[in-house]
C-alpha cells in the first residue's frame, strides 16, 4: 500500500491535522496529530528503531508485521525517486545499500505504542 503522509500507517486514515494539500488531495503540510492518534516504536532486527504513527483502530498484531515493513520500504524508495540532479556515484552506492538493508532489516517487535498527546 501507498503510504501518504500525515496518515496511519496500517489503514492509511489521517491522523494528524493537515495544512496544505497536493492537489490530488494529499497531505502537503503536516500539522499537530489528532487525538486518537499513536507513536509506535519498532524495534528492527538490526538492533535500531523506527517510528510510526498508527490511528486509534489498527492494531499491529504480528501477521502484520511484513505489511507494515513493506510499506516502510516502498516509502523509503518513493523518497529516493523525485531527483532532478543524479547523484554522485559514491552517495548512490551507499543509497542503494541503505535500501538494500531496509528490504532486509525487518520489524521484530513493538517497544511502545503510546498516544501521541503523552508523548509531547
Ligand atoms: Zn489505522
Amino acid at each position: 500500500m501507498r503510504k501518504r503522509a500525515g496518515c496511519c500507517s496500517l489503514c492509511d486514515v489521517e491522523v494528524f491535522e493537515v495544512g496544505d494539500r497536493k492537489p490530488n488531495g494529499d497531505p502537503k503540510q503536516i500539522l499537530a496529530p489528532l487525538e486518537n492518534a499513536r507513536r509506535l516504536t519498532l524495534v528492527l532486527w538490526s538492533g535500531h528503531t523506527a517510528n510510526l504513527t498508527l490511528c486509534g483502530e489498527c492494531q499491529l498484531t504480528p501477521d502484520r508485521m511484513s505489511e507494515i515493513h513493506a510499506t516502510m520500504v516502498e516509502a523509503l524508495h518513493r523518497g529516493t525517486q523525485h531527483r532532478t540532479i543524479p547523484l554522485e556515484p559514491a552517495a548512490a552506492e551507499t543509497e542503494r545499500r541503505m535500501l538494500y538493508m531496509a528490504t532486509q532489516d525487518i520489524p521484530m517487535g513493538v517497544l511502545e505504542d503510546r498516544l501521541w498527546t503523552e508523548v509531547r
